[in-house]
């Protein structure tokens, strides 16, 4: 039976990733090795760190003045690097989940990290708004997607101060002016490549004014200097954030995707607001994640929620359990997610209700 895949990362990928990693893991780039087992300075290699790189720019729209790099230890190792090679003594952070809350910890470690808001009165179910972020802070940390609770920023913000965002789960989702940000991480498994890579963009004049001592490895300095090879990069996973890159720009780029996203989330939130069963832990339409989408019982009906989970295993749905945090469903619906997916979850919730 043909699996609907909504796990929240790792994640589905694009049938062209699978098939092109493949192929490279085969014989990579006409070398005749593996992608698995070759130097990552060999000059195959170089040309596809290269040519991923101008991908991200191209269809980010990087304008001049931002360097892109590819490093390890995931979204949660940017937690620390972000206020250690850019916090002076203050910085602000707008608390909209698990994350945000777990990137403010680590900033916490450097000196005054602000919480300018937090949702977690009503368990990170919306995005705050019109709070007052401290003009003296180093800058102002974001997450533009709540993978967890499924809350997310569809809107770039204004900041008059160095704007940082964690985008791990709605990169390449959307159009984004990068202009707007100082710095811009997202860890690959959720809408890129498998896990073991973290993209940073950064606007390389925020660096270098720190008085702290940074750790060779840690210093965004040391991996600009060396385009990301100062030390083994994640060959493997960049190869196939390659493919996915121009799997992407080949169906149009980010405005086309964020057509698909926006058709695909509408066509199950509409059927979260419809169907009896289920209600939306998110309410307001302008704060719904187009990538993880929440939803849990209606009242009255909570002795359902073990038999919808096994019903929708029946048909093939993988992945939808809630987060622990939440309970209830989440349907993560990343880039590569297709329309037929999300249209399989609808009609098991119409024959669930019917059925009920
Ligand atoms: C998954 C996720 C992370 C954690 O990523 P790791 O690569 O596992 O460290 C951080 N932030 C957000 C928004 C995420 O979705």
């Amino acid at each position: 039976m043909k699996k609907h895949n909504f796990f929240a990362g790792p994640s589905i990928l694009p049938q062209y990733t699978l098939d092109k990693t493949i192929e490279g893991i085969k014989d990579f780039a006409g070398s005749g090795l593996s992608v698995l087992e070759i130097s990552h300075r060999s000059k195959e290699f170089i040309a596809c760190m290269n040519d991923t790189i101008s991908l991200v720019r191209e269809l980010l729209d990087i304008p001049a003045g931002y360097q892109v790099m590819f490093l390890g230890g995931g979204a949660s190792l940017q937690f620390a690097m972000v206020p250690m090679n850019l916090m002076e003594k203050k910085s602000a952070y707008l608390v909209t989940g698990e994350w945000a809350t777990k990137a403010h910890k680590e900033a916490k470690l450097y000196g005054e990290a602000v919480e300018v808001a937090s949702s977690k009165d009503r368990n990170f179910s919306y995005i705050p708004k019109g709070y007052p972020v401290p003009s003296d802070a180093s800058y102002f940390h974001i997450t533009t997607n709540n993978t967890i609770y499924g809350t997310e920023m569809k809107k770039d913000p204004d900041s008059a101060i160095p704007l940082i965002a964690d985008m791990s789960s709605d990169i390449f989702s959307r159009p984004v002016d990068v202009s707007k940000y100082s710095l811009i991480y997202a860890g690959a498994q959720k809408n890129l490549a498998p896990a073991g890579v973290t993209l940073i963009i950064v606007k390389e004049e925020i660096l270098g004014k720190m008085t702290r001592q940074i750790p060779t490895m840690l210093d965004y300095r040391t991996h600009i200097k060396a385009e990301s090879m100062f030390n083994t990069p994640p060959v493997f996973a960049i190869f196939a954030a390659q493919q996915t890159l121009q799997w992407l720009k080949d169906m149009g780029g980010v405005k086309a995707i964020q057509k698909k996203n926006m058709e695909k989330a509408q066509l199950l939130y509409d059927e979260i607001d419809r169907n009896k069963l289920f209600v939306p832990t998110v309410n307001d339409p302008e704060d719904r994640s187009l990538m993880n989408i929440c939803f849990v019982m209606a009242s009255g009906y909570k002795e359902l929620e073990q038999p919808f989970a096994d019903f929708a295993k029946s048909r093939g749905m993988v992945g939808i359990a809630g987060h622990r945090s939440v309970g209830g469903f989440r349907a993560s619906t990343y880039n590569a997610l297709p329309r037929e997916s999300v249209q399989a979850l609808v009609d098991t919730m119409k024959e669930f209700e019917r059925n009920n």
